[in-house]
């Protein structure tokens, strides 16, 4: 049997997973690594921010998403040794593998945009990305007085290429069902 190590349980981690065990369950013998109790499907959150849906829908816990078979040991990774076939965890211990595979997703670097964090204080400035920002951008939208509405999109890498325009055509559709007709003239 095959060792084969898989470090985070995002979309990434969980679809190899399950893929890895179906098709290979007596070769592979697969330990997920990921600190958080709660997977998250972020793609919804866009929708979420459209009022279609809530962001609690978008929450499952671990257990509930983890294929059969599979080993978790909730602890975050600190180091990898590749050269010894060797991770370190939080909790200071260190696992071995045959196979690594890294689906730690992206980390969100918002301060290096000048003035974003402050901004995201503001009752009328919000950010699909971040866990439970889009439940902000609902209530923005309901609560918007202004004619002007202004979407960014930044150059990749980003989390989803379409995930900011998608936010501007949801955005257009509720702002047309919910003001008044003259308006649009
Ligand atoms: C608003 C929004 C809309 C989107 N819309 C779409 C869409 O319509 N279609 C689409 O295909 N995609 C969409 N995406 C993108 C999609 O959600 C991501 O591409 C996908 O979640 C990436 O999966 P991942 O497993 O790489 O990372 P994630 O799902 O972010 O998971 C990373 C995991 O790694 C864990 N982790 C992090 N660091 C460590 C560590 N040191 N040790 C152990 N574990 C660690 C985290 O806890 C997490 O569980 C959207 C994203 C957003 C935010």
């Amino acid at each position: 049997m095959k060792k084969v190590i898989i470090v985070g349980a995002g979309t990434g981690g969980i679809t190899v997973t399950a893929r890895l065990i179906n098709e290979l369950n007596n070769e592979v013998e697969v330990t997920l690594v990921a600190p958080a109790t709660s997977h998250f499907y972020q793609p919804l959150w866009t929708l979420v921010g459209a009022g279609v849906t809530t962001h609690e829908e978008t929450e499952k816990s671990m257990k509930s998403v983890f294929p059969e078979g599979v080993k978790w040991i909730q602890q975050k990774v600190v180091t990898f040794n590749p050269e010894q076939n060797l991770i370190t965890l939080d909790n200071n211990s260190s696992l071995s593998y045959d196979i690594l595979i890294v689906a730690a997703g992206m980390q969100l670097d918002s301060h290096k945009i000048q003035g974003a964090i402050g901004a995201l204080e503001y009752d009328n400035v919000c950010a699909n990305y971040k866990t439970y920002g889009s439940t902000k951008t609902w209530k923005v939208l309901q609560n918007t007085t202004e004619e002007n509405a202004v979407f960014t999109q930044p150059p990749m890498p980003i989390k989803c290429g379409g995930g900011p325009q998608k936010a501007v055509y949801l955005a257009d559709d509720y702002f047309r069902q919910s003001w008044p007709p003259y308006f649009w003239h």
